[in-house]
């Protein structure tokens, strides 16, 4: 594992000490405008843009948790994204940091997609999947290359396979077989100078997967992969101005928010909550998705496809909610840029949300970042 001068972040230490639900909510709630405040101060990224990777169907009982039996459709539909992020390091270097590459033709053998698309006539999965570029085609548009990569981060790890992006130890016989990896050879990394940012217990719990994990981890493609180019985090962490990573963990063991500072304010992304009005509930256009706030008192709806553990992943959410500005058409919704967000979708009228971001683009990547000499502007 890799070593890396980031800054500790121990604003919610305490309250992610605290067992007790009840009481580390009410410290999370103490600490989360102290955070949101500290953080503005921290300075801004240099640029950020989201690009479309995948658009599927999602079972309403996952996206909105509880809320689902009161949503007549049983599928939402939800589009998954990639971020890229250029920011300054301590050190004035100008980095680029990829949130979520997701590689989709190795994603699908997640065994809840296998699953599902063993149940989906051909046709029908046509239809209902939409595949947009891949990263590297993405970042081909941009006119940047895999060596301009300094970091990659993934909010989780459901749906992951690394092998081909970190590369790994050992030949891999069935990518080589589906003609995705060299034959009796290692894979080579396609990232050779990116660092992969991962809260230390989302990676240690490889490759021993509970039962209620199993069918949303890749766990045995993890165990290939190489290490050295894995950093493993055992706190938040600001890696420069402007852009974090906090632990939420619930949603899974070792889930971490990015957390990025721009001209709109603060954002948060994460998978915890499908669109902003998962972190307000109670003010959502979708009326089976407020009654259900309203009469359960609760101000967050979890995404909850593992329940590995929910109240913590509700007061995660909460901190999601405080860290994060106010944005969007009316000034009022959460800015939280949600990794698979809620889409609209014919076949789910009554479920469509009200305000999704789609796209958050604040100032302009730099195409070979590595040699530019740009310098930081004041802040
Ligand atoms: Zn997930």
């Amino acid at each position: 594992m890799s070593q890396q001068h980031f800054q500790d972040i121990d604003i919610f230490d305490d309250a992610n000490r605290i067992p007790q639900l009840g009481k580390q909510l009410e410290a999370i709630r103490e600490a989360g405008p102290a955070f949101h405040n500290w953080f503005l101060k921290s300075g801004r990224v240099r640029a950020v843009a989201t690009f479309d990777l995948v658009g599927l169907p999602y079972p309403t009982e996952y996206a909105l948790f509880r809320a689902h039996s009161r949503l007549a459709s049983p599928f939402v539909r939800i589009t998954n994204r990639m971020l890229i992020v250029q920011f300054y390091d301590f050190e004035n270097h100008l980095r680029t940091m990829l949130i979520g590459p997701t590689d989709v033709d190795l994603a699908g053998n997640t065994a809840y997609f296998e699953n599902l698309s063993g149940k989906l006539p051909g046709p029908v999965a046509d239809f209902v999947l939409k595949r947009y570029p891949t990263p590297l085609e993405h970042l081909n548009e941009l006119g940047l290359s895999p060596e301009d990569i300094d970091y990659i981060t993934f909010d989780h790890l459901h749906t992951q396979d690394l092998r081909r992006w970190l590369g790994t130890r050992e030949p891999q016989p069935e990518l080589a077989k589906a003609g995705l990896a060299p034959k009796d050879e290692p894979i080579p990394p396609m990232f050779p100078n990116a660092q992969l940012l991962i809260m230390r217990p989302e990676w240690e719990q490889f490759p021993q997967e509970h039962p209620l994990q199993q069918r949303w981890f890749q766990g045995e493609s993890h165990a290939a992969v190489r290490e050295d180019n894995i950093i493993a985090l055992d706190n938040d962490v600001l890696l420069g101005p402007g852009v974090a990573l906090v632990a939420t963990p619930g949603h899974t063991i070792g889930n971490h928010t990015i957390v990025l500072n721009t001209s709109s304010g603060v954002w948060t992304s994460s998978e915890n909550g499908m669109m902003p009005e998962a972190y307000d509930p109670a003010a959502s256009s979708i009326p089976g998705l407020r009654n259900y706030s309203r009469e359960s008192g609760f101000e967050v709806v979890l995404n909850s496809n593992t329940p590995e553990s929910s109240g913590t992943q509700y007061n995660s959410m909460v901190k999601e909610k405080l860290i994060a500005s106010r944005g969007g058409p009316t000034g009022e919704h959460v800015q939280h840029f949600s990794s698979s967000e809620m889409s609209p979708w014919f076949l789910a009228q009554r479920t469509g949300p009200g305000h999704i971001y789609e796209s958050l683009r604040e100032g302009r990547l730099v195409t070979s970042p590595r040699t530019a000499n740009i310098p930081q502007p004041a802040l």
